[in-house]
């Protein structure tokens, strides 16, 4: 048999299987080389551009917003770094995660952080207030006196929302406390100041409607009595007043340069004639020269008188009363040192409240109110007031003016 036909149709279709496969690799090859030269290539780079630029701007506002969080975050920090209350941060097993310095100072502890709320707050009524909060998850709030400490705190507790922890937020009372103390004192004070010329006035008055009115002498002597009841009375009220004026910063100085020694004689010749009537000698021993001091001098000279009246109802007749004045580093010193019967050292601290007398009975008249007075003056003129005594021998008050 005759292969030869057979081959010959099994090779053509060989190579023509494989020319089919040639041109249709060639034209693939030239479609694709056609679509990198044209169109299409450029599509795919403005496409890749467009990407990277799209994450150049997410990167930036992702930066953008990462710098305000953490602006955000230094502020809030700073805010809690200055707070004057104490912010603490725990856990459900009560482990302190957050403490600012407010909380550190209030509970006397350095080292807040990681530590049990009990060991912290050390106050059986202020752990039971966390407990409660752990318990309820209700805010709770309490407020105790430390007395080891001399201080009112207040304590919040908030649970967290977002864990099952707790903020305790701690506030210290003790000077608002102390205020209240004050006011409370100050008016227990005062009713008992106006009660006793009161009701020596009513005493008075019904005397003289009993009948002393009939008898002249007796009516004249009850009448210049009531006279200086009256006095005393109008007297407190015009220093509460300006107790009260001074104190709520509606004290307008009228500032002008004085010389020192000019203010001390001034005072000196007001209270002259007083000072004589009690038999003491009232001097002034000050120099010249000292610098001028920009001062109200008006009230300054009340603020002298108040110290020579003082110096010279404590003082036993034969005494003496010596007004000074000297220069010290960037102030002038003023004096009134007076040979009288002295002021207890406890006492001392607090002759310049309010209303306070160290003894009722040896001060005879007065309101208590003088070197209170004194003082806001002085310290409106930014200088400084004290005394120095020794019981028996004497007082020195002194205040200073700055130049
Ligand atoms: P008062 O109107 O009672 O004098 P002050 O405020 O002026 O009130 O004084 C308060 C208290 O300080 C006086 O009651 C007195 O006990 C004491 N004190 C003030 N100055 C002197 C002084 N020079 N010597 C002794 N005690 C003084």
């Amino acid at each position: 048999m005759d292969f030869t036909p057979i081959l010959a149709a099994i090779f053509l279709t060989i190579a023509a299987w494989f020319a089919w496969r040639y041109f249709k690799l060639r034209r693939d090859v030239d479609e694709y080389a056609s679509r990198l030269r044209g169109q299409n290539l450029e599509t795919d780079i403005k496409e890749l551009e467009n990407l990277s630029s799209a994450i150049a701007s997410i990167v930036a506002l992702r930066n953008t917003e990462y710098a305000a969080l953490d602006a955000e975050r230094a502020r809030l920090a700073a805010v809690l770094e200055q707070m004057t209350d104490g912010v603490l941060i725990a856990d459900a097993q009560g482990i302190i995660q957050f403490a600012n310095p407010a909380a550190g100072r209030l509970f006397q502890t350095s080292q807040p952080l990681h530590r049990r709320i009990t060991e912290i707050i050390r106050h059986h009524q202020l752990v039971e207030a966390w407990r409660r909060c752990q318990q309820t998850r209700q805010l709770q709030s309490e407020t105790v006196e430390v007395p080891t400490r001399h201080q009112y705190l207040q304590l919040v507790v908030v649970p967290d929302q977002n864990s099952s922890g707790t903020l305790l937020l701690a506030q210290d009372l003790t000077r608002i406390r102390r205020l209240e103390t004050v006011r409370r004192d100050f008016i227990s004070n005062l009713s008992h100041e106006l009660r006793t010329p009161l009701a020596s006035l009513k005493a008075l008055t019904e005397t003289l409607q009993d009948g002393a009115l009939d008898d002249p002498p007796a009516a004249r002597r009850f009448i210049d009595q009531i006279q200086i009841e009256v006095d005393a009375l109008s007297q407190m009220v015009t220093e509460l007043l300006e107790l009260s004026r001074i104190e709520s910063g509606r004290l307008s100085l009228d500032l002008q340069p004085v010389s020192p020694s000019d203010l001390l004689t001034s005072a000196c010749k007001r209270m002259k004639l007083q000072a004589e009537r009690a038999g003491l000698t009232l001097r002034v021993e000050c120099p010249q020269d000292l610098p001028r001091v920009m001062v109200d001098s008006q009230r300054l000279e009340q603020v002298l008188v108040n110290l020579i009246h003082n110096a010279v109802k404590f003082t036993k007749p034969g005494g003496e009363v010596v007004l000074g004045g000297e220069a010290g580093p960037g102030e002038v010193r003023f004096a009134v040192r007076d040979t009288g019967i002295g002021i207890p050292a406890d006492e001392i601290p607090r002759i310049f409240e309010r209303f306070y007398r160290v003894e009722k009975s040896r001060a005879g008249s007065g309101t208590g109110l003088g070197l209170s007075i004194a003082r806001h003056i002085v310290e409106a003129h930014k200088g400084k007031i004290w005394a120095e005594s020794m019981e028996g021998q004497g007082s020195t008050f002194y205040f200073t003016i700055p130049l």
